[in-house]
């Protein structure tokens, strides 16, 4: 089946606006205008997966059915070594309903004591879906060690206390720029690329 992608026509399945804004300077260059989720007024489904393939497949495919459109959704999570993955697919849920990250972060270098090893991975998972139902997905991660205390005001979540490996500034102390040259989103995405059909760019015709 031939699943083009016209300008102007995919919607990004997230709510985040951290994620819209890296999504959009990834496809960029793609020649795709996209539409968030949350401009068209599209509900968030529940995250009920229990792996962050599972959950960006439900959230690509409920866009895409309740849009008509194909959908891209990123599900993606910090897991801490010595929490054994956690927080992972609930790296939101520890924000709680205020979304505050100061006190996710503070909770996570809470859990991890004083001792032990500080590593730690992003995950992400990118799934596509098209009306039709059918569905690609990959994922990327980036390694690094959590510092304390958080530095830096950039970037989103926990980026503050995240030291990818080979650094010296976390990711809230890089220029946006610089982190979402290589991240786990933009390592996904390097992955998302071949398993799509010919996108559809500006000036093509039929
Ligand atoms: P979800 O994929 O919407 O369930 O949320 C993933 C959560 O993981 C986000 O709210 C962030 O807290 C965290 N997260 C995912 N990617 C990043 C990132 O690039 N930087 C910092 N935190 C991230």
């Amino acid at each position: 089946m031939n699943r083009r992608l016209a300008p102007g026509r995919l919607v990004l399945a997230t709510h985040n606006p951290g994620k819209v804004v890296e999504l959009a300077e990834l496809l960029a260059p793609h020649g795709l205008d996209v539409v968030s989720a949350g401009s068209l007024g599209l509900p968030e489904p529940e995250e009920t997966g229990d792996t962050f393939i599972a959950n960006a497949e439900l959230k690509a495919r409920a866009a895409a059915r309740a849009s008509g459109l194909p959908a891209l959704a990123d599900d993606s999570g910090l897991c801490v070594d010595v929490l054994g993955g956690a927080p992972g697919i609930y790296s939101a849920r520890w924000a709680g309903p205020t979304k505050d990250f100061a006190i996710a972060m503070a909770q996570v270098n809470t859990a991890m004591g004083e001792d032990g090893p500080r590593t730690a991975h992003f995950t992400c998972a990118l799934s596509i879906a098209w009306p039709d139902g059918h569905c690609e997905s990959v994922e990327g991660e980036v390694h690094g060690r959590l510092v304390w205390p958080p530095r830096g005001d950039n970037g989103f979540g926990y980026d503050p206390m995240f030291l990818m490996d080979g650094r010296s500034q976390t990711y809230g102390e890089m220029p946006r720029s610089a982190k979402e040259a290589d991240n786990h989103r933009a390592r996904a995405f390097v992955k998302l690329l071949p398993l799509l059909p010919p996108l559809k760019r500006h000036g093509d015709d039929g």
